[in-house]
């Protein structure tokens, strides 16, 4: 072979081997790029698998920690889902009804109806699981107070919760507060009727001639007497609708009567105070209304008394009784142009032994019973009451009541 042949070939073949080497060269840079890439997405994947088992750890934690606070809770809880299932409860819960969990979980209210111990809260709760609160007395020694919430997540119902609260004793101590309060009044009745009766007869000079002055003294005494058999009697009137035993005598009764009876002698104290007073009927004959006529003449009474003593001389009051043939009911209204309730107390006009503080500064002798006792009235003959006040310019309550 011609030398110079035998060096083109190996030229050409250096030539092929080096490409060779440099693709190589490449080749292994380009593994050595992947194989780094491919460590570092291990890497990454290990990591993110590492924070996904803490995560799990913690929401296992959470869960746990969230199932202690149930089956320990206080109250009893039974959580109904969206489809209004029951989905979980706490032994409280089940101890109350003497329930097993097996036996309750997963079942619709329908089933759940069909247990006899469960069936008195069941029918609290009804078709919607809506109660706002509610008491259940289940026997003598337990009473439970039910209330429901929704429970929401983003934005979405996810079920109803119902807690289950033991006011056993509460309503014990409740109990005994309003016998002790029954039978003190009770006892106090009899003494100052005997005082009453007493000063009476020395006032009408029945026991010899009194002087001005003992006059005067035992008129004062005679008026806070009266003040005293006042607050005994609103006591005894609060304790019986407390007792669930304040309606006893119901009878169809023509409502103006009723009005009149109070009216009259209010009248005369309006007259005194220098009160101008007008009472407005409606002309044409109204329907009876079916009444405890001795307890709504005290519903009367309270709102033109307050009427008539939170307004200062010069003053108005004015009492109107229409009859709405629509509604079949009758609208009473009292409306005096005196001192009004402050807005921010307005609230809590109906509560026991409330008393403005502007009412007690014009006036200070009230028991705060007078309002309390007159919405219980008409709340318990299915009426309703309300009011609007403006402070400095006057008042009106409301009332209605079914014919
Ligand atoms: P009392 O009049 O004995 O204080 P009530 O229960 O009758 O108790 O009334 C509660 C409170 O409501 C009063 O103390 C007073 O603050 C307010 N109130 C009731 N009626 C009127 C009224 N007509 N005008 C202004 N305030 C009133």
């Amino acid at each position: 072979m011609p030398k110079n042949q035998n060096k083109g070939r190996r030229q050409k073949e250096e030539v092929e081997l080096s490409g060779i080497h440099e693709r190589r060269k490449t080749e292994l840079k380009e593994l050595e790029r992947r194989t780094k890439e491919i460590a570092e997405s291990r890497k990454a994947l290990m990591n993110i698998l590492e924070d996904a088992e803490i995560a799990r750890v913690e929401a296992e934690g959470e869960r746990d920690k969230t199932l202690a606070i149930i089956e320990n809770f206080p109250e009893g809880l039974l959580f109904f889902d969206q489809k209004n299932e029951l989905s979980s409860t706490n032994p409280k819960a089940r101890d109350f009804f003497d329930l097993e969990r097996e036996n309750i979980l997963g079942k619709d209210l329908e089933t759940l109806r069909e247990i006899p111990s469960l069936l008195p809260l069941m029918e609290i709760l009804g078709e919607e699981l809506e109660v706002y609160q509610k008491e259940l007395k289940l026997t003598e020694r337990l009473v439970l107070k039910v209330s429901t919430i929704t429970i929401m997540s983003a934005e979405e119902k996810v079920g109803t919760l119902v807690i289950l609260r033991d006011i056993t004793r509460e309503k014990i101590i409740e109990r005994l507060k309003t016998e002790f309060v029954s039978i003190a009044a009770h006892q106090l009745r009899t003494p100052l009727s005997a005082i009453k009766w007493t000063l009476r007869m020395i006032l009408d000079g029945d026991l010899g001639e009194i002087s001005q002055e003992q006059r005067k003294f035992l008129e004062g005494t005679y008026g806070s007497n009266e003040r005293m058999i006042k607050l005994i009697n609103d006591l005894l009137n609060v304790t019986r609708i407390e007792e669930g035993r304040f309606l006893y005598n119901i009878q169809s009764r023509d409502i103006i009567e009723i009005a009149e009876g109070v009216i009259d002698p209010m009248k005369e104290i309006a007259k005194r105070k220098k009160v101008k007073f007008s009472f407005k009927t409606p002309k044409r004959e109204i329907p009876k209304v079916k009444v405890d006529s001795e307890k709504v003449s005290l519903a009367i009474q309270n709102l033109i008394d307050n009427a008539i003593h939170y307004t200062k001389s010069g003053g108005e009051v004015k009492v109107s009784l229409r009859y709405s043939k629509k509604e079949k009911q009758i609208l009473f209204s009292v409306k005096d142009s005196g001192i009004g309730i402050p807005k921010e107390q307005q609230k809590r006009v109906f509560t026991r032994f409330f008393r403005a503080a502007n009412a007690i500064r014009a006036e200070t002798e009230g028991t705060g019973l007078g309002l309390f006792i007159a919405r219980n009235v008409i709340e318990a003959h299915q009426g309703k009451i309300w009011f609007e006040s403006v402070e400095g310019k006057g008042t009106t309550f409301y009332f209605t009541l079914p014919t």
